[in-house]
């Protein structure tokens, strides 16, 4: 309702008036105009069809659209898709619900409606659900029949602690081909102070859940709480590399604007206050200028022992300990299309590369030794003591 206002009125007179305009905070004739947040939760009910970012006019549009990334991937046409609005979790480093309030649903008699037009008559052969946690729906049963009657290919996001052995087979006879499992931490210090509400052992299972019943598991991986050291995160890297998953998706703690995680290091970080203008709370924002463009891009990172430029030597490690790996090659290989072989290899020579830059420059010096175990494909001995071979995974040679 707000974005139609700013499209229909930006220019009109009538702009700021009337309930369409709550949410929205403009500064006009020197004059700042403030409101209370406003949540839309017309998702319930608006009729169909209603999806999110069609980006094709034609067939043939989305025919000669740029593919996905090859992670992501889950079939030649995909169409994002939302069924579901913000999430009853309250974990410190995100903000959808403050972004969105409470959870809403579509009705499932809605959604097949949609997918009459996104299948039939767009023909889309695949759905990536961009819900916070598809699992939160209030219908999930009758959204699994629905989706297993259609035959179509699909992804979504889910937490860890409602996957079972039995979800996890459900969603694979629906079509449910990978699941991002904001799975963050397997230190149970990390989850607490993320107030996360699950555990590492329900980490655990959620990931042989989804890889026992053939579905990739992309893992939401995060390091550098304010208590995390450098062994606390060797030592979570080493616990990440046991399980089945089938890409990691790394990140560093990021005191996001406007989440308990942003209020906390605005506690400890007095520099956070020069991220709006003029000190200000106003146009809060990402300042590359003061806390560089690393990730997180123009924000300070907050684990006291570990400076940022360590953290994202440590997040590099993370990943390409995690990509050069033959366990991995081999779950990508199965799990992958033929036709994303070569973007795979790709991506696995970028690993090779950040791996050969890490062990050459990385200040830390376990970073070192550890990235250069990687490449010899024996990871955690001390580089010194290994022969150095051939470093990517046999099954991705290019041009093998
Ligand atoms: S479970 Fe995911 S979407 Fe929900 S609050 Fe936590 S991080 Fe946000």
């Amino acid at each position: 309702m707000p974005l139609r206002h700013l499209l229909t009125r930006l220019f009109d007179a009538s702009f700021g008036d009337g309930p369409d305009a709550r949410g929205i905070c403009y500064q006009l004739d020197g004059h700042l105009h403030v409101s209370a947040p406003a949540f839309d939760s017309s998702l319930a009910t608006i009729p169909a069809p209603a999806f999110a970012y069609d980006l094709s006019q034609s067939r043939s549009d989305f025919i000669n659209r740029p593919q996905d990334r090859w992670w992501k991937a889950t079939g030649k046409h995909p169409q994002i898709y939302v069924c579901t609005q913000s999430c009853r979790a309250r974990c410190t480093f995100c903000s959808t619900y403050l972004i969105h309030g409470r959870l809403v649903s579509r009705p499932v008699a809605l959604i097949a409606q949609d997918l009459d037009f996104i299948i039939d008559e767009h023909g889309h052969d695949s759905l990536q659900f961009f819900d916070d946690d598809l699992l939160q729906h209030d219908e999930l049963d009758a959204l699994m029949e629905l989706l297993q009657r259609r035959r179509i290919a699909w992804s979504c996001n889910a937490r860890a602690e409602f996957m079972t052995p039995e979800r996890a087979r459900q969603m694979f006879g629906a079509g449910c081909k990978k699941v991002f499992l904001g799975v963050e931490s397997f230190d149970q210090r990390s989850l607490d102070y993320y107030r996360k509400g699950t555990t590492v052992e329900m980490n655990r299972q959620a990931i042989h859940a989804l890889d026992d019943a053939g579905i990739a598991v992309v893992c939401g991986y995060i390091i550098g709480a304010p208590h995390d050291t450098l062994d606390s995160i060797l030592a979570d890297i080493d616990r990440m590399l046991e399980l089945p998953i089938f890409f990691l998706s790394g990140s560093i703690l990021t005191p996001d604007i406007g989440s308990v995680e942003f209020l906390r290091a605005r506690k400890t970080i007095p520099a956070l206050r020069l991220l709006g203008d003029g000190g200000s709370d106003f146009n809060l924002k990402p300042r590359p200028e003061l806390f560089g463009a690393g990730p997180p891009y123009g924000l300070p990172t907050v684990c006291t022992s570990l400076s940022k430029a360590e953290l994202n030597e440590l997040y590099e490690l993370a990943e390409c300990s995690f990509f050069l790996r033959e366990s991995t090659a081999e779950r990508v290989t199965r799990l992958s299309p033929p036709d994303q072989l070569e973007l795979i290899a790709e991506w696995f020579q970028w690993n090779t590369a950040r791996a050969e830059k890490l062990a050459q420059t990385a200040r830390l010096d376990i970073v070192r030794e550890r990235a250069a175990a990687v490449l010899s494909g024996q990871p955690h001995r001390p580089a010194s003591q290994v022969p150095a071979v051939s470093p990517l995974p046999a099954a991705f040679e290019l041009g093998a």
